[in-house]
């Protein structure tokens, strides 16, 4: 490959609004097959909503938002966000105090003396706590519409459930149509559980879905995905993402592509930054690569 023809690529990229760290970049991901793209934040808008709050029977609704929305409020997560932002605008919030974030699970910490959790149910299964059957079938009823529901629990007992919902990005859908078209294997990897990921992801025409994907994991899907392609024409694997939790996956992919909107570690660990968080510039920066390669040769 010519240095000016990559260059040229490189050129081409900055004028659609694909930054290209170094022009060897294009040269390397010249064989993609698969595109892994992370769910929130990258496919939706990752701007939640709370749509609606269901305490266990006899339990009081305010509370539960209150609770919950102290336990949040200190988390980046797009998840807390959305149920502080309700909970606030409910009231004044307590401290949150011994926070901690359980990255795939939720947060924990001590409001008002009381020991308190909000995640999923993996999170309160591990500490032990039973999830009446009530609560089991608003997360059920949840996740079937695509929602992503939370549980919350203190003093040792589930207290409720709060429904978030995202909404799919305006271009996501035709970005991936334009994927397929491009001939690229459509594979969606999230933390969020299986009906929820489904949901969103029939909607889109995805091929392939991973859901309950712990952080940690991420980097093994991209991973068994080279694994898979080894030897083959287009054996390369593209991860689009935004998350500090895609990072590893961005760094281990033969092209990482961060959403412009993306965390500072995402960005750092990606060859492609995408200066608008639309997920067509990532089928555009494939297709730039392609037609850059096929000019030099
Ligand atoms: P994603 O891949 O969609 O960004 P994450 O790995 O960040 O997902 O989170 C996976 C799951 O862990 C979420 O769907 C949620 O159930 C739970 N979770 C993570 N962070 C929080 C939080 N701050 N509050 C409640 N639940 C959380
Ligand atoms: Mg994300």
């Amino acid at each position: 490959a010519t240095p000016v023809a990559l260059l040229a690529g490189t050129g081409r990229g900055a004028q659609l609004g694909i930054m290209i760290r170094g022009a060897q970049t294009l040269e390397r991901a010249r064989a993609i097959g698969t595109i892994i793209m992370d769910k929130t934040g990258t496919i939706t808008s990752g701007e939640m909503n709370v749509t609606s709050v269901d305490p266990v029977a006899g339990g009081d609704r305010d509370e539960l938002v209150r609770i919950a929305g102290a336990l949040e409020r200190p988390s980046e997560h797009p998840i807390a966000q959305a149920i502080s932002r309700r909970a606030a605008d409910a009231g004044a919030l307590p401290a949150a105090e011994h926070f901690i974030n359980l990255p795939g699970r939720g947060v924990s910490a001590l409001i008002e003396g009381r020991e308190a959790l909000a995640g999923n149910q993996l999170l309160l299964q591990e500490r032990g706590i039973s999830i009446p059957e009530g609560l089991g079938r608003a997360v059920e009823d949840g996740n079937a519409q695509g929602q992503t529901v939370i549980l919350v629990a203190w003093d040792g007992q589930a207290r409720g459930a709060i429904a978030v919902s995202d909404t799919i990005k305006p271009t996501s859908k035709a970005a991936i149509a334009q994927m397929k078209k491009l001939g690229l294997r459509t594979v969606m990897l999230t933390g969020d559980n299986e009906r929820a990921a489904q949901a969103i992801a029939e909607g889109l025409d995805i091929d392939e879905v991973h859901a309950n994907v712990l952080p940690a994991d991420k980097v093994a899907v991209v991973a068994a995905a080279q694994e898979a392609g080894r030897g083959q024409k287009s054996g390369q694997v593209a991860m689009v993402g935004d998350g500090v939790n895609d990072a590893a996956a961005l760094t281990q992919a033969d092209l990482g592509i961060a959403m412009g909107s993306g965390t500072d570690a995402a960005i750092a660990a990606s060859d492609i930054t995408l200066m608008r968080s639309d997920l067509m510039l990532a089928a555009d920066a494939v297709r730039l690569s392609r037609r850059t390669l096929s000019i030099i040769k």
